[in-house]
């Protein structure tokens, strides 16, 4: 039986390969120990995350501790299991939402409606309706036609506009399709203030698993540019949104949470001096995504011909369908554990299951595996906690949606 080969645990899953670093929680014996009783009572006919609720804490906690003037609003989207929202709600936490489900998911977990933001900026007049009636006060906006529905049917809401940013640093940077030129930005707030809403603030988003603390610099003056000018013309804002992009550590290290609050706070005082507005922050990926690991099987290793410089395929029971769609365009590179790590490796193209010629993980940048890896293995699958069982289809060939245990 394969189970043997996860005892024991750390050692045989080859930590000393990534360097433990301050705060890091790659992987935790909790799950490999459920993995094993799962293995064991034979339930494991197919691929599942584990996500360990001990992580989620420390990482709540950890973000307080580096921004403790900062509310926290957990982007729900990046895992929206009950036990995490409950959890974080427990600790204090708020949520930023963007659709209604999501908003009665928040209200489920035990948050109140003072603790939910709104935060998409494409939202349809009778959601908005409908989170006004739920008692949702805060809401994201970057056009002036947004702000018109909101006043219509959330009357004198808050609300914050987005502003666009450069996302470059980031492995996963947001396109264009969220926010306003910052030059454009006071005018949609002027225009929520004459529509009679409360115009609140300034939000951006840096870029998800944005590896540099500094890129909230920039971001952080165009936001100081629009407070003055609002000021001069008698509207006081009073909150930025710093956003989200906190990263997770998957095959390179990255900064600790601190030197992001440390480089936030400096940009703070940088651009607003000693009139630091009030802040929030939309970590996603930072709260879960090193919460969670996936246990995958290889299902088959081939190669496409008897050459021997022709690399192997390795073929997994997850690929871009059922949990592992932020490997679109080789973005995010996963840690994967094998039972013979520390065993000599070569370069493969890594391939999901189903019959759909995009379902390759790994192939641009092909990925080192051990040589002795063996059709039938189960393999780690790590940082695996953010944006993986909402990204899985419900039943592409016939594969489910991904398994997920919170433990
Ligand atoms: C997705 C999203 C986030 C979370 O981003 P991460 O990079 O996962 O931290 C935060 N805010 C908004 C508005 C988002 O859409």
């Amino acid at each position: 039986m394969r189970s043997a080969c996860y005892l024991p645990k750390l050692l045989v899953y080859g930590a000393a390969q990534f360097a433990p670093f301050e705060g890091d929680a790659l992987m935790t014996d909790r799950i490999i120990d459920f993995l094993a009783e799962r293995r064991r009572e034979g339930r494991d006919n197919g691929p599942c995350l584990v996500v360990d609720l001990d992580v989620v804490r420390d990482n709540y906690l950890g973000f307080a501790r580096a921004l403790p003037d900062t509310r926290v609003f957990y982007a729900v989207k990046a895992n929206p299991a009950p036990e995490v929202l409950s959890l974080l709600a427990s600790l204090g936490s708020c949520f930023d939402t963007a659709s209604v489900v999501e908003i009665e998911q928040a209200l489920a977990a035990g948050a109140s409606a003072d603790r939910i933001s709104y935060g998409n900026t494409i939202k349809k007049e009778r959601d908005v309706a409908r989170a006004f009636e739920m008692g949702i006060r805060l809401f994201a906006v970057d056009s002036e036609a947004e702000v018109e529905k909101i006043a219509r049917v959330a009357p004198g809401s808050k609300v914050f506009c987005r502003i666009l940013c450069d996302g470059s640093g980031a492995e996963w940077p947001l396109s264009r399709k969220f926010g306003c030129a910052p030059e454009m930005a006071g005018a949609v707030l002027e225009h929520a203030h004459r529509l009679g809403l409360n115009a609140y603030g300034i939000s951006f988003h840096v870029g998800s698993q944005q590896t540099d603390p500094r890129k909230w610099d920039g971001a952080l003056q165009s936001a100081a540019t629009i407070f003055r000018d609002l000021a001069e013309r008698g509207i006081n804002l009073q909150m930025v949104n710093l956003g989200g992009g906190f990263p997770t550590k998957y095959l390179k290290n990255v900064p600790a949470v601190k030197s992001y609050g440390n480089a936030i706070f400096r940009a703070l005082s940088k651009h607003f001096g000693n009139r630091i507005p009030e802040t929030i922050i939309e970590p996603g990926r930072g709260m879960v995504g090193n919460a969670g690991m996936i246990e995958a099987e290889v299902i088959l290793i081939s190669q496409k011909s008897k050459s021997d410089t022709e690399m192997r395929w390795v073929y997994l029971d997850i690929g871009k369908f059922n949990g592992l769609a932020e490997t679109m365009d080789e973005m995010i590179r996963y840690p994967i554990r094998t039972p013979v790590d520390g065993s000599p490796v070569a370069p493969c193209v890594i391939a999901g299951p189903t019959c759909d010629s995009v379902d390759v993980l790994y192939e641009k940048q092909p990925y080192d595996l051990p040589i002795s890896l063996e059709i039938g293995a189960k393999v780690l699958i790590e940082g695996a906690g953010a944006y993986t069982t909402t990204y899985s289809a419900i039943g592409f060939n016939g594969f489910p949606p991904l398994e997920t245990f919170v433990i």
